[in-house]
């Protein structure tokens, strides 16, 4: 079956209803703008070739090199670019409020109610689990599939520069912090044995023993995608992680050192200038996002690490704190 009949399928599935609150990418309806776009060429090309043989049509292989397209740039990539940020942001609100539920103690009362509407809260959890599953990889590969229909019709690589636009944005779906934090959820799940079938769990998979610890999600038996549980800054297994809003993930103590503020004042207080030690880039700590499900995982998976890094982090909490302290003392005092 072609990937559109698929997707067509998908959006009017079973998971309808879960889906009419979420926007999607319009597949259909940017197909047609590169099918109009190719009958255009099509047509330009022609009278071009019927005008004179040489020159002209170099005229436009040469457009066709410059990666831009006048006929379909304009529609094309703003409405990606919005669809994209409205999957990217319906996708983290929904994660982030399921897991809300799975991990907090204080959300007893959702529970609760939860509960007296449904027969199972496990069984609705998983299942809502899976459908943001389900909507972030169908999605994504619906934008890579466009994206490379747009590149064929042009023969341009703007497509292909999209992407890395995307995810200078924030915005590239499979790239959201949230998305290991669904992996982290299920497979937390599945240490706990819920009695659920297996076939769910199976496209997360992490290795934390292995020198490169590591999560693989796979959305189809050839796609497979590997987020690294290592910190780039002390080179170990994250513990108690956040993800900057660049993606890239570190254990808190080492952000915080990174940022120049201190444990117990937390990211949010760190600077705008502050910079991710990764790529660089700027602004990305006051929106940080704690990974709790993927503490979890850590904690029951690896407990003696855990265990050790949390003794480690306390005593470095105690330390700052009273250096700060000292410090505001002598300065109150005037010293
Ligand atoms: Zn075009
Ligand atoms: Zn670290
Ligand atoms: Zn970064």
């Amino acid at each position: 079956m072609k990937f559109g009949e698929t997707f067509t399928e998908y959006l009017h599935g079973e998971q309808e209803r879960f889906l009419n609150k979420c926007s999607h990418v319009e597949y259909k309806r940017l197909k047609k703008v590169l099918k109009s776009c190719r009958v255009c060429r099509a047509l330009e090309n022609q009278s071009s070739s019927e005008h004179a043989e040489g020159e002209e049509s170099n005229e436009l292989s040469e457009f066709c090199r410059c990666n831009s397209c006048p006929l379909c740039d304009q529609m094309f990539f703003a409405e990606l670019t919005r669809e994209a940020t409205e999957i990217a942001g319906c996708f983290s609100s929904r994660v982030r409020r399921l897991l809300h539920l799975h991990v907090s103690s204080g959300v007893q009362r959702c529970m609760w109610r939860l509960r007296h509407c449904f027969a199972d809260d496990q069984q609705v959890m998983i299942q809502e689990g899976r459908m943001l599953l389900d909507y972030v990889t169908m999605n994504a590969i619906a934008i890579s599939k466009i994206l490379k229909k747009y590149d064929k019709i042009h023969g341009s690589v703007s497509g292909r520069d999209f992407k890395t636009k995307l995810r200078a944005k924030r915005i590239e779906l499979l790239q959201s912090p949230w998305l290991i934090e669904l992996g982290a959820f299920y497979l937390n799940f599945s240490d706990s044995d819920s009695g659920e079938p297996a076939e769910f769990f199976r496209k997360f998979s992490c290795d934390l023993n292995d020198t490169q610890p590591a999560m693989t999600m796979s959305i189809s038996d050839s796609v497979k995608y590997e987020y690294s549980l290592t910190c780039a800054i002390c080179l170990d297994t994250v513990f108690n992680p956040y993800a900057l809003s660049c993606g890239h993930l570190f254990c808190k103590g080492c952000a915080c050192s990174a940022s120049s503020v201190l444990l117990f004042q937390g990211l949010k207080a760190a600077p705008r200038s502050a910079k991710c030690p990764v790529c660089r880039a700027v602004g990305v700590y006051n929106d940080a996002v704690q990974m709790t499900e993927l503490d979890l995982l850590l904690r029951n998976r690896c407990n003696d690490y855990w265990k050790e890094r949390l003794r480690a982090e306390r005593a470095e909490m105690v330390k700052q704190s009273k250096e700060y302290w000292e410090s505001q003392a002598i300065l109150t005092m005037g010293l």
